[in-house]
């Protein structure tokens, strides 16, 4: 074999899940098939459960340093309050994909990832033990890579999805939408966000000084899909929908977005596996796209990195699919209706309304935010514990080294066992995996613990956190700890004790 692991795409999705594994040791070749980083803005955001996850790994600073917080999120251009409550990172992030990819470059650097551009995968050939890849390069000959794991983190016209045969159905486009970052010297405001007219709508937002990002949408028109995007048809499109181009010019980049949602039907076949848009695509209204293909990534690396090191059964690579695909299948639900509720017309204006006022309730608003964040997730873990399944929150902590925080504990992507109770049962059933369970005795900060989509319950008195900073298992204080459960969920997630 010439590695553990190949991905294929060096997007967002695709460096995430190198660091990942890499963090977990795995031995992973990244190829793809642009000889450098395009520098295309494209997405514009991170949601909190994406800094959460970036904070689990000490990488959030980089990502604030240059990025700029927002007091408001959105539901197909209607506003999303936050809560500090439910999270220490309770606003969006406004940063720009290619500083993303660059900071994420940066670190897979810094972990030894191995990135082979100008490499696109042209074929694969599977066998019991392995796949090889056949790659296109700027050589006359065509290379091969073989390795026992392939995934296919290659967008949302994934080769590797394709050659795999992996189905990916799904709604049709009903319209189209144009981007591009411009000069706009003649909008008479910074920021116009949805304007809906009798022809669709359109937005600009100044990202930095000097440049907008525009985006106009027309509808029933996804018959121009494959039609050239140039800065003229985004000009002719914004004077048709706004009745002016407000003297649109210099373009640093333009492309073209549509609602068609699609989702792969097996996020696994064997031993290739999709991640991020390769597996879903979707109308990118609130921004959840990159978000969700890193945590995809977040959620295979551990898994994927346990079965290479041969301490987990294959089997544990099917919790993959079983956790993630119904996360996808969510977000292109919830963005079909954004989709709808942009639509220009009567109709829609009315509906619009009746929506807009109802997430002026508290609830409404609650729901809809913990959705769009990723907040409430809950993966269907084998446990009664409310937290079980759920992302941990990230509570203070004391320790006999000092203060910390629950995400602080998960920077190295170890599961850690926490005991908040003077560790005698939990931490002694854990000993079996100390080798690849960190077992951390601490004080809860406080006594109750605010979770999004339950309210405030109080501290747990242990709990076992997934490198992912999902709860495998929880014990309450007061109530023997069900150490039979704990043993269980060592064994599924993390593999057989070394010992008893
Ligand atoms: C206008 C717009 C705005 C958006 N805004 C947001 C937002 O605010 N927030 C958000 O979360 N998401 C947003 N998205 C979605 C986001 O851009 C995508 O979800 C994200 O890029 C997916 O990352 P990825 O790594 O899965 O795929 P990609 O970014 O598509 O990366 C795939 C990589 O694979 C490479 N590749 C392709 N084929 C091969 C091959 N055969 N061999 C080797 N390499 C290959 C490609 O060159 C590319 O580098 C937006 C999208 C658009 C279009």
């Amino acid at each position: 074999m010439d590695t553990d692991v190949v991905i294929a795409g060096a997007g967002p999705t695709g460096l995430m899940l190198a660091c990942e594994l890499r963090l977990a040791g795995v031995d992973v070749t990244v190829v793809e098939k642009l000889a450098e980083r395009t520098g295309e803005s494209r997405a514009g955001g991170i949601h909190s459960r994406t800094l959460e996850v970036l904070d689990q790994r000490g990488i959030l600073d980089r990502f604030l340093a240059v990025g700029e917080l927002q007091p408001v999120g959105h539901f197909s251009g209607l506003y999303l309050e936050f809560d500090e409550s439910e999270s220490r990172h309770p606003y969006p992030l406004m940063i720009l994909q290619s500083d993303i990819e660059r900071l994420l470059q940066e670190w897979a650097a810094e972990l030894g990832v191995r990135v082979r551009r100008s490499a696109e995968v042209s074929g694969i050939r599977r066998d019991a033990a392995g796949v090889t890849v056949e790659l296109r390069t700027a050589q006359a000959r065509p290379a091969t890579l073989r390795a026992p794991w392939l995934v296919g983190c290659d967008g949302g016209r994934s080769t590797v999805r394709k050659l795999a045969g992996i189905d990916f159905p799904g709604t049709e486009a009903t319209m189209t939408a144009l981007i591009g970052d411009v000069e706009l010297p003649d909008l008479p405001e910074d920021y116009v966000w949805v304007r809906r007219t009798p022809g669709g709508d359109y937005s600009a937002i100044a990202f930095e000084p000097g440049w907008h990002r525009v985006i106009t949408s027309e509808f029933d028109r996804g018959a121009d899909r494959e039609e050239p995007v140039t800065f003229e048809r985004l000009r002719e499109s914004l004077t048709r929908v706004a009745g002016t181009d407000f003297g649109m010019r210099n373009p640093r980049w333009v492309s073209r977005f549509n609602d068609a949602a699609r989702q792969a039907a097996r996020y696994r076949d064997g031993r290739v596996l999709l991640a991020g848009d390769a597996a879903h695509i979707h109308f990118p209204a609130g921004g959840q796209g990159l978000n969700m293909g890193v945590q995809d990534a977040v959620n295979l690396g551990w898994k994927l990195a346990a079965v290479v090191r041969g301490r987990a059964p294959e089997s544990l690579l099917d919790s993959y699919h079983a956790e993630r695909h119904p996360v996808g299948e969510r977000v292109l639900h919830n963005t079909r209706a954004q989709s709808a509720l942009v639509r220009p017309g009567p109709q829609t204006d009315a509906l619009r309304e009746v929506f807009g006022s109802l997430m002026v309730f508290d609830d409404v608003n609650r729901y809809l935010r913990h959705m769009l964040n990723a907040l409430d997730i809950r993966y269907p873990v084998d446990s009664d514990h409310v937290l079980a399944g759920r992302r941990v929150p990230d509570a203070g902590l004391k320790t006999a080294d000092g203060a910390t925080r629950v995400h602080e504990l998960l920077h190295a992507a170890r599961p850690v066992l926490l005991d908040l109770r003077g560790g005698t049962g939990p931490t002694a059933v854990a000993r079996g995996w100390a080798d690849r369970v960190d077992l951390v005795e601490a004080r809860a900060e406080d006594d109750h613990w605010p979770v999004p989509a339950l309210g405030e319950i109080p501290a747990p008195a242990a709990l076992l956190v997934r490198p992912d900073g999902h709860v495998a298992w929880a014990a309450d204080a007061g109530a023997a700890p069900d150490t039979a459960g704990l043993r269980t969920a060592l064994t599924t997630w993390f593999g057989p004790a070394l010992r008893g």
